[in-house]
């Protein structure tokens, strides 16, 4: 069977749907493939069923200290795994469902079922069908990697997928890696009651923040239970007859260790899926790692093929792949020349949120820089909560007065960024927020004071 369509899009992630529901509004007749679940990584296996376990899990942890605010709740706190698990399938259910009749209703747009290859650059095959089309629109996102640590194929090894069928709660979660995926569900499943260690190739966690950062987000952690060995080297992996299945051996700096786990969760990284596309049959470039090569448009290097999302390497995140879409809808339907290095990069680690451009990077760019620091043990609204672990940051250009970017380890700092984001995007010097008056008791309305004690960056951390 052969069908011909104005524009195909592969997989239905963050930008895919969204991008086929304004082209096919625009007259296009639109071929949306998904091999599997519609709404990809974020809604399935990514950001929404993490985030509603998270909720969960804070409902846990907030319940335990239920008595440092006066609150009896009359018993020790127990997790129901079940149940915390059907409560996440039915908000990912929810917004599938929306999904699915969203896409079903919607005029010229057909979802074909199944998994897609390109055969030739503007045509692809699905299940023996051939689908062409003068648009092709890739939005195929990535899957999780597993260590190359020697038996890791001999013992049962979770990932973000296999995590959310979950309904019983581990006696030790071993999780491999200490970055954003492995830390979200390290802290989420201390407070579901499991002993959790992380293991950590780099000497500090989430490495590519500024090394305060790291050091404070595992503070936090370590208060919490959660025990770290960082540095890790020559692991080795093994089946064990004994109560917990899984022995991991390492070595940290010369120092032997044997960790025995009821389950290892790998959170090293992820894949992009461009390599099950048979994208040499089409011409189409990626780089050294797989990513699919792509320009300030997010044009491939085949005229007339796109890659959007975290299959082209430039984001890795759900807002980016959104923005992909905003940006590709634009160019092509609205006359605009939008492209993607006008995106200042952002982003929150959910256990508790950084975000922005890091001191290391304004130092290495050699720009004179003012720096303001708040611990939040100075913020009336963090005391108020009993919410003070943590501290905000901001960067400033002294010539410019723009802001470079934060750093917001503290409650609510996933929403706060927004106000100095929205500052940057406009391109506005640092003192609009400076004089603004922000609502009164809010973390918010320290940000201004944040602003107003700024000082040259040369200041050593230990002047805080
Ligand atoms: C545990 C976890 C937590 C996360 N939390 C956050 C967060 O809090 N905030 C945030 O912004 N980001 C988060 N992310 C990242 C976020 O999920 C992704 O960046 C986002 O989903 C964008 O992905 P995408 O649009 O590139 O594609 P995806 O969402 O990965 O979707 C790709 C789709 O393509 C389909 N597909 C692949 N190959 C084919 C093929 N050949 N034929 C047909 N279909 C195909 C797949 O089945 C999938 O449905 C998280 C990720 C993980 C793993």
């Amino acid at each position: 069977m052969h069908t011909t369509y104005d524009a195909l899009i592969i997989g239905s992630g963050q930008a895919g749907p969204f991008l086929g529901v304004r082209l096919a509004a625009a007259g296009m007749k639109v071929g949306l493939v998904e091999r599997e679940h519609l709404g990809g990584t974020c809604v399935n296996d990514g950001c929404m069923p993490t985030k509603t376990l998270v909720a969960s899990a804070r409902a846990a942890y907030m319940a335990r200290r239920a008595g440092d605010y006066g609150v009896n709740i009359g018993g020790p706190v127990s997790v129901d795994m079940k149940a915390v698990k059907a409560r996440k399938d039915a908000v990912v259910r929810n917004a599938v469902e929306g999904l699915t009749h969203w896409l079903g209703d919607t005029p010229r747009l057909r979802v074909i079922r199944g998994h897609a290859r390109f055969v030739a650059p503007h045509a692809i095959e699905v299940d023996g069908e051939t689908l062409e089309a003068p648009k092709i629109f890739i939005n195929v996102g990535g899957r999780p990697v597993l260590p190359d640590w020697p038996g890791i194929t001999d013992v049962p090894v979770l990932t973000n997928t296999s995590m959310m069928d979950l309904e019983v709660l581990p006696g030790h979660l071993v999780v491999i890696g200490g970055s954003y995926i492995g830390l979200e569900f390290a802290q989420m499943f201390r407070r579901f009651g499991s002993r959790v260690t992380v293991l950590e190739y780099a000497d500090r966690i989430i490495a590519r923040e500024d090394e305060e950062v790291s050091r404070e987000v595992q503070t936090i952690l370590e208060r919490e239970g959660v025990r770290f060995l960082l540095g890790v080297r020559d692991a080795v992996v093994s089946p064990t007859a004994g109560g917990a299945p899984i022995r991991v051996a390492l070595k940290t700096h010369g120092a032997a260790h044997e960790v025995e786990a009821s389950h290892l969760l790998a959170a090293v990284g992820r894949r992009p899926n461009s390599d099950l596309l048979d994208l040499d049959r089409a011409g189409i470039a990626t780089d050294a790692r797989g990513f699919i090569a792509v320009d300030d448009q997010l044009r491939t290097n085949v005229p007339g093929v796109w890659a959007l999302g975290d299959v082209n390497g430039i984001g890795a995140f759900t807002h980016t792949s959104y923005n992909d879409h905003e940006i590709v809808a634009a160019n092509l339907l609205d006359g605009e020349a939008r492209r993607t290095t006008a995106r200042i990069p952002a982003y929150a680690l959910f256990t508790d949120p950084p975000v922005g451009m890091t001191e290391a990077q304004v130092r290495a760019s050699g720009r004179p820089a003012l720096v303001g620091v708040m611990p939040m043990s100075r913020v009336g609204r963090a005391k108020e909560r009993g919410e003070t672990q943590g501290f905000m940051k901001v960067l400033v250009d002294a010539q410019t007065e723009r802001i470079l970017g934060a750093a917001l380890l503290c409650i609510e700092g996933d929403e706060i960024v927004h106000s100095l984001l929205d500052v940057m995007a406009a391109d506005a010097p640092y003192h609009v927020i400076r004089r603004c008056v922000h609502i009164h008791p809010t973390v918010s309305e320290l940000i201004p004071t944040l602003l107003g004690s700024l000082a040259p960056l040369a200041r050593p951390y230990s002047a805080w």
